[in-house]
């Protein structure tokens, strides 16, 4: 790592594991972590605030990001576009903060081969039958995207191995722990 440069964490898992949840006890219980806000193509669910959330586009405006350099990952997932805004990590960074990314499997991959010092973990359900059970209990998808996630949450569980490490969220405790001991905060 260089020297004074924050450390970058890269969260990916299968929708509906809980990454979210985590992720905000995380940010809660460390406020020097600096969350990534990505941009996306997709509309805002119930609750979700502008800029905060994400950075809610249209395919027009997320397309001209790609073509300027402006994102330093972005992918396409269940029909809509996600993206890492580029230009705020990089100043976190410098600036020493932690920097955490919450990103699905081909965003990780391509921060792998730039940022080759960040700590890449990978979130698993403790079994395929509970992860189904809570992206349905979460309510806020469609049947279609619903089954679209699930297909994909079984080519991402297939790629676990390529991450430094795995978190099994069943004990939410337990595993924001674990998170805390990989990212070096004790
Ligand atoms: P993701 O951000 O990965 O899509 P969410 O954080 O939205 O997932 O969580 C999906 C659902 O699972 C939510 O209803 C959440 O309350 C629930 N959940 C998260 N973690 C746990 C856990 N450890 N045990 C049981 N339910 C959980
Ligand atoms: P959701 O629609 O449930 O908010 O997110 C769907 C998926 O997109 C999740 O796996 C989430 O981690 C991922 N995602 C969110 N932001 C980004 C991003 O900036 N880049 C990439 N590659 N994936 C993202």
């Amino acid at each position: 790592m260089v020297e004074g440069q924050g450390q970058l964490t890269v969260i990916t898992g299968p929708s509906g594991v809980g990454k979210g949840t985590l992720v905000k006890r995380l940010l809660e219980r460390n406020p020097r972590i600096w969350l990534s806000v990505s941009a996306t193509t997709r509309s805002p669910r119930d609750g979700e605030q502008e800029g905060v959330s994400y950075f809610f586009q249209s395919r027009e405006r997320f397309e001209a990001l790609v073509a300027d350099g402006g994102l330093l990952e972005w992918a396409e997932f269940a029909g809509n576009c996600y993206g890492t805004p580029r230009d705020p990590v990089e100043a976190k960074l410098s600036s020493g903060r932690p920097v955490l990314l919450e990103i699905e499997l081909e965003g990780a991959r391509q921060v792998r081969s730039s940022f080759t010092d960040a700590v890449q973990i990978f979130l698993a359900p403790p079994s395929f039958l509970e992860l189904e059970r809570r992206i349905r209990g979460r309510g806020t998808d469609s049947e279609e995207a619903i089954l679209r996630r699930l297909a994909r949450a079984q080519e991402e569980l297939k790629a676990k191995d390529e991450f430094d490490a795995v978190v099994v969220n069943d004990d939410l405790d337990e595993a924001l722990l674990r998170l805390e001991r990989l990212m070096g905060l004790h």
